[in-house]
């Protein structure tokens, strides 16, 4: 960087931020990535099986290689603080952090991924921390031998039972509406362990206890039940962290919209991974986009600096 702008910033810590950045130090570009902590969701994974080329690994061990492999390269690295707006001025892109210290850049990726969501109800807030857990691989082991319920019979619902059917006692798994989805090998890994039991078509009411969670309330099938655990895990799926900036336009769950390129409503500004996707929340996926919107705003800075 001579000028004071970096060609690139990429705003993440995770697959598809480190996948740009690599791709993008490859296209000749100097890169600056801004993430408020390096990891991201598959940090928190118990094992990863489908990702090309690694039978299994471990999610902590995974998210390292990353780092790693992005380290081999050339890359300027801002991590500790978030990103909290981006700005244009004069066709130059302006990323603010929490400290108020702003960078500048031709072009920026942002892979900024999604947050657990929350199921909001009662005794959700109370009980954080002391029985309520948004991790299963990083709380789970806490729970040996008791009891646990998992919140959502999606695909992180299902990965945490069959985590968690290894330590707790007991795991109930409620789902709202009655169908387990996720991959089928995680779904039938559900269904055979002794220690797991469906809830179907079941809601959440409330959290209860005095200090630490000591039950949850349910409504199953229209009567409300009562089962007492000790740990409850909320797997409901996450929501995308896309208010970082107002240059770009989102759908109605939050996502970032992009074109074919990976571009966003703004030029020269690109996303990639879990804030753009609803669907095929992967890391393949990810990766493939990080990639894709490197090279595109590889070519969009060097248009940008030969005018
Ligand atoms: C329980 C669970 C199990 C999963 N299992 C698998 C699996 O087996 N296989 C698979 O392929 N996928 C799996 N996934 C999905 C996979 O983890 C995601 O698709 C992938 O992590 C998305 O990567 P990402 O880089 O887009 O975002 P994230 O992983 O969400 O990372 C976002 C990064 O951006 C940083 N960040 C966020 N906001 C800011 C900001 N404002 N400023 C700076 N930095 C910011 C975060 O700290 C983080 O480093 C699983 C997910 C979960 C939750």
């Amino acid at each position: 960087m001579s000028s004071g702008i970096q060609d690139l910033i990429v705003i993440g810590g995770a697959c598809a931020a480190q996948s740009a950045a690599i791709y993008a130090v490859r296209s000749g570009m100097d890169v600056l990535v801004i993430a408020d902590e390096y990891g991201g969701q598959i940090n928190n994974t118990d094992v990863v099986e489908n990702y090309l080329g690694i039978k299994s690994v471990s999610g902590p061990e995974l998210a390292e290689r990353y780092l790693e492999h992005m380290r081999e390269y050339d890359v300027d690295e801002e991590v500790g603080q978030k990103a909290v707006d981006i700005r244009k001025e004069d066709g130059v892109f302006e990323t603010e952090l929490e400290d108020g210290s702003v960078f500048k850049s031709y072009s920026v990726v942002i892979a900024t991924g999604g947050s657990r969501r929350k199921l909001g109800v009662e005794g959700e807030e109370q009980f954080s921390n002391k029985g309520v857990a948004y991790c299963a691989v990083c709380d789970g082991p806490l729970y040996q031998g008791r009891e646990v319920a998992v919140v959502g019979g999606g695909y992180a619902g299902t990965e945490a039972a069959v985590y968690l059917s290894d330590i707790a006692e007991k795991v109930y798994v409620l789902s709202r509406s009655g169908k387990l989805k996720g991959e089928e090998i995680t779904i039938n890994e559900v269904l055979e362990a002794e220690n797991v039991e469906v809830v179907r078509e079941a809601t959440v009411k409330e959290f209860y206890g005095d200090n630490l969670l000591e039950g949850v309330k349910i409504n199953h099938k229209g009567e409300i039940r009562d089962l007492e655990v000790e740990g409850a895990f909320i797997e409901i799926g996450t929501v995308p962290n896309s208010d970082i900036t107002n240059l770009v336009e989102t759908n109605d769950s939050g996502y970032i919209k992009v074109d074919e390129n990976r571009e966003t409503s703004t030029t020269g500004l690109y996303a990639a991974g879990d804030v753009t996707n609803k669907g095929a929340q992967q890391l393949v996926v990810s990766a493939g986009q990080g990639c894709q919107a490197a090279l595109n705003a590889s070519e969009y800075v060097k248009s940008q600096k030969s005018e």
